[in-house]
């Protein structure tokens, strides 16, 4: 699968300049680029072994219309087998495409703070970590030490409380699990977290309650739908829209890997 125009309440579009993974942690267990994988092998001719795209490189070059890139739904850019030197031709591209912005999610914290000083961290590149429970905060230290525009956390599947420091950290996603083997959310670690960022002036962004299906338990917490976005978003969507007919990217749905 090449890109893929996205069902991701918080971005528009996906680009995948590697696929595959393995798994590092529980939220990882019901991992949905796996099982997307798996329902289309004809288009993963590796499986779910981790495979570099060279080919693919190039593609958000082509696109013109600005949009929010959700980089590796169907991977972890910060994987032990992505090299370093394929990581720096992905942020290269990153840094001619301005009008794009980049949404890196991962799981590799260790990695990440390891090369971050090896890669150019351009202003349109946000950088996130998923953290699933209180035993993942570390991969939130970590992140802190990044120079990215933008660091953001993506607490989906959220599997238990979390006491968080979000200092310097930009926003916040907050997601229950979907799928037929689900793992029950509860209302008080959103409430919890909701008002963690409030009290932090972080942007909080509520995708989902999840259930057996993305959209079975909608999205609204207390009669209200949370869709904060950081500040850097608004400055760059003013500063970007004049190239953007019809303005920024907008599309529905789906789940989200790393
Ligand atoms: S893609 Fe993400 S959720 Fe899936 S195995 Fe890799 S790190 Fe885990």
């Amino acid at each position: 699968m090449a890109s893929i125009n996205t069902g991701i309440e918080w971005t528009d579009r996906t680009w995948n300049p590697t696929t595959g993974c393995n798994k590092v942690s529980p939220g990882c267990t019901h991992c949905y680029a796996e099982a997307l994988t798996k329902r289309f092998p004809q288009n993963f001719k590796n499986g779910f072994e981790l495979t570099l795209h060279e080919n693919r490189l190039e593609e958000p070059t082509h696109w013109r219309k600005p949009s929010r890139i959700f980089v590796n739904s169907m991977s972890d850019l910060f994987h032990e087998e992505v090299p370093l030197e394929f990581l720096k031709k992905v942020f290269d591209v990153m840094g001619k495409t301005p009008q794009h912005i980049y949404q890196i999610l991962t799981k590799r914290h260790q990695r990440l703070v390891e090369l971050a000083p090896e890669l150019e961290w351009h202003k349109n590149i946000w950088m996130g970590v998923s953290v699933e429970n209180q035993n993942y905060v570390d991969r939130v230290d970590c992140l802190r030490q990044v120079p990215a525009n933008v660091r953001f956390l993506s607490c989906e599947p959220l599997l238990g409380p979390l006491e968080l420091n979000l200092t310097d950290i930009h926003w916040v996603i907050v997601g229950g699990e979907s799928g037929l083997k689900h793992r029950p959310i509860k209302e008080e670690w959103v409430r919890s977290i909701r008002e963690q960022c409030q009290n932090a002036e972080v942007a909080f962004f509520f995708k989902q309650w999840g259930g057996r299906t993305p959209k079975a338990g909608g999205r609204s917490l207390d009669d209200k739908i949370w869709d904060e976005m950081p500040e850097a978003w608004e400055q760059h969507r003013k500063k970007w829209e004049r190239y953007s007919v019809g303005g920024f990217r907008r599309s529905n749905k789906a789940a989200m890997t790393a």
